[in-house]
């Protein structure tokens, strides 16, 4: 019985190791090799597509505003809209 959608869920290790990688990949701070790894799954899979533009998104309010976490319910906010958007 398996009834899981393709974006709905993580993918699997794939998904793993492209979220580990987020944060370090938004600050250039990733080799080449890891750049494009990261790169490749985020053209594949929605999931961390959605997640990478959140980060994206709360990276420039972070460094725009002059507070230092990001209220939850801004988090949220943006997520919600990206994945709302994603879906088909
Ligand atoms: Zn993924």
């Amino acid at each position: 019985m398996s009834t899981s959608g393709p974006s709905e869920q993580p993918c699997g290790s794939g998904c793993a190791d492209a979220l580990a990688r987020l944060w370090a990949y938004l600050d250039s701070e990733l080799g080449e090799l890891d750049a494009a790894r990261v790169q490749a799954h985020l053209d594949d899979c929605v999931g961390c597509l959605s997640e990478y533009q959140v980060e994206l998104v709360l990276k420039r309010v972070l460094r725009r505003g002059c507070t230092e976490h990001a209220p939850q319910t801004l988090r949220l906010r943006i997520h919600e809209q990206l994945v709302w958007r994603a879906e088909p």
